[in-house]
């Protein structure tokens, strides 16, 4: 029922956004659920944060892919987790292995996968380091301090329409600035 209400009130949120990513890529540990899940055996009984999987389903009924980019060092675990939890499923990707990056073979591995753009992925994680390398790569990246929640969704869809407009903003300021120096004006110079 918890479930239901939270599924609703986030495709309220994404249905404000006139643009919005192909794909959401989501952390585990202390993202999706919380705990490290390398401290855990496959015999626990996993939890995720309370407004986690109402998100997912909303962004899954929206028609907005979600992926999985974790440094976890048991993919195994992992796995069996997200299969108890009846989530496997949902994801298009999932990049789970441990590295020495901040994830930029992750979202490789990802875009190479989903053949989406980085600046049409959001992504969210609760680690500075993996959310300042992986926006250098273009996807807008969000810091997430107590799990995947209503208000962390809606803070990320709306950094990811600011981003696109800036995108767009500029895309449309470099045609201006070529219009112009390729024309006559460039005579006048
Ligand atoms: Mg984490």
């Amino acid at each position: 029922m918890e479930d239901d209400r939270v599924k609703n009130e986030a495709m309220e949120i994404i249905g404000q956004f006139q643009v919005q990513p192909r794909l959401v890529v989501f952390d585990l540990d202390y993202t999706l659920w919380p705990f490290y899940c390398e401290c855990l055996s496959k015999r626990n009984v996993p939890s995720l944060y309370p407004q986690a999987k109402g998100i997912l389903y909303a962004l899954k009924d929206k028609g907005v892919d979600i992926a999985i980019a974790s440094r976890s060092p048991t993919p195994d675990i992992a796995n069996t987790f997200l299969e108890k939890l009846g989530i496997k499923s949902l994801f298009v990707a999932k990049e789970i292995f441990s590295s020495w990056t901040h994830k930029t073979d992750h979202f490789q591995k990802i875009k190479n996968r989903t053949a989406v753009p980085y600046n049409e992925m959001l992504f969210f994680d609760d680690e500075d380091g993996n959310i300042e390398t992986v926006s250098k790569m273009g996807v807008t990246s969000i810091l997430v301090h107590d799990g995947v929640n209503l208000a962390a969704l809606r803070y990320g869809l709306a950094m990811f329409s600011q981003n696109r407009s800036t995108l767009e903003k500029n895309k449309q300021r470099w045609r201006n600035f070529s219009k112009k120096t390729s024309s006559s004006e460039i005579g006048e110079l």
